[in-house]
Order: C-alpha cells, then structure tokens, then sequence
C-alpha cells in the first residue's frame, strides 16, 4: 500500500535509461543508466556541464525521443512502451516546452502563436487568458519583432501552458536573457508551478537558477551525480545572476 501511495504521487520514474546516439565508431552514450523519480507538481532543475545528458532525458521524458534501453513511466503508464500515435497524444495532451531560443511564429501575434496550441489541444485555457498569466495580455497583437526578448519568452511560455500542461519541460529557458529578463521568466515559471500544479523541469548549466527548486538533480557524463532537496527555495527576485 505505502509503495502505490508512492507511486501514485509521482509525475515520472525511469529505471535504468541509456540512449546511445548514432553507432559503431561514432556512438555517443548520452544516458549511461539513470534511475530517478519526479514527485507531481515539483520545480526540478537538471544542472550540469554542456553534454552530459539533461537535454536527452528531457527530450525522452517529454516524448520527443525515445530511450536506447531502460524503462520510464508517465504516472504509472510506461512511456517507452507508447506507440508513436500514443507518444503524440502524450504531448498535446499533456506536455507543454520551452526552449531557449523562443520558436515563435513571426508573421502571427502573440496571441495567434498561443492559439496555435488552445486549438488542438483538450482541455486548452483561452489564449489570452493564458498572455495574462504571463503578464502580456495588452501585448497580445504585437508580432515577436516588436516585443524584447524576455517578452517572448513569455509568449513562448503562454502557449506552453495554454494547454494546462501535467508536465512543463524548459530547456535553458534564460539561456538567451539578461539579469532582470531572466529573473521575470523565472517568476513566471514559478507562478505556473504554484497556479496551475505543473511539474516543471528545467534544465540549465546555470546554478542560480537551480536555487529556486525544490530539488536539483547534478548531472555528469550522462548520468545523475547526485540529488539535492532544496530545504530553502528562493523565490526569483532573490536570485543572484
Ligand atoms: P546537455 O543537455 O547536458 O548539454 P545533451 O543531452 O544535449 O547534453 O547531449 C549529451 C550527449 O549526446 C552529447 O555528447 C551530445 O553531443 C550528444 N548528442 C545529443 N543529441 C545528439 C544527436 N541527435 N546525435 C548525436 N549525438 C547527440
């Protein structure tokens, strides 16, 4: 009984993942055998070096990807079993990304690029709803060249989290911010994770960031070092750059 309780409180678990990228000579081990598991609705940040695998597991944990061998479970359901149909529906139905550099639609508003999620998606919240989590309903008709780079991050999230995402994935989300930018996305994330109950993975090489989560799983050489709960969370603004 104690272990299904458990298990039903996680977001994910893996066992024993590998992914090997290319073969022969030129294979590349990303994943050397990570066995983790997420706990729903926590802030997780992937922290390490350029290469050692964070971006691999998110990629395979948000089912873009698949494992070279290994298992891993989406709340109970094993992820590496899923056809390519039901990979699919896992992420429209239940993933939302960000990624560094924001992929934004130029010639759409904020608010066409937000809506090009809430009309496939179930379960969608209105577009500009979703602008105003993020701060920027009155920017909802300006096209990405006319809004800062921080400011389209945060269409990028809006559309993220349109589809009221189970699971937020960010892949170097400040990468490309400065101090105060970087600092109000990070606000933002943190808001989505305390309003709508998203578990939120963040991967960065950045250690501020990781200083805002609930725990920091340290990567090397494509496999987990070790894993920190953070007792003392500090919210953005505290965060140094
Ligand atoms: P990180 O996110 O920590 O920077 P990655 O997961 O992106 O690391 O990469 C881990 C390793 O896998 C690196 O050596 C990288 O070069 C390699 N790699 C990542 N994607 C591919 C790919 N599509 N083809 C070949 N090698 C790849």
């Amino acid at each position: 009984m104690v272990t299904e309780n458990k298990v039903s409180t996680l977001a994910f678990s893996t066992q024993n993942l590998t992914k090997i990228y290319g073969e022969g000579s030129a294979a590349v081990q990303a994943l050397r055998g990570v066995t983790i598991e997420i706990p729903k609705g926590e802030m997780v940040v992937l922290l390490g070096p350029s290469g050692s695998g964070k971006s691999t597991l998110l990629n395979i944990l948000g089912g873009l990807d698949r494992a070279s061998s290994g298992k891993a479970y989406f709340e109970q359901r094993e992820l590496s079993a899923f056809t390519d149909s039901e990979l699919t529906r896992y992420r429209r139905n239940h993933v939302g990304f960000v990624f560094q550099f924001y992929n934004l639609m130029p010639s759409l508003t904020a608010k066409e690029n937000v809506e090009l999620v809430t009309e496939i998606a179930t379960n969608a919240m209105d577009a500009e709803e979703a602008l105003g989590l993020v701060g920027l309903k009155n920017r909802a008709d300006h096209f990405p060249s006319q809004l800062s780079g921080g400011e389209q991050q945060r269409v990028a999230i809006a559309r993220a989290i349109a589809k009221q995402p189970t699971v937020l994935f960010c892949d170097e989300p400040t990468g490309a911010l400065d101090s105060s930018t970087g600092r109000a996305v990070l606000r933002v994330l943190q808001n989505v994770n305390k309003e709508l109950g998203s578990t939120i993975m963040i991967v960065t090489h950045a250690a501020n960031t990781a200083k805002m989560a609930d725990r920091v799983v340290h990567f090397a050489d494509g496999g987990i070092r070790e894993i920190v709960q953070n007792c003392h969370k500090l919210s953005a603004e505290e965060i140094e750059w």
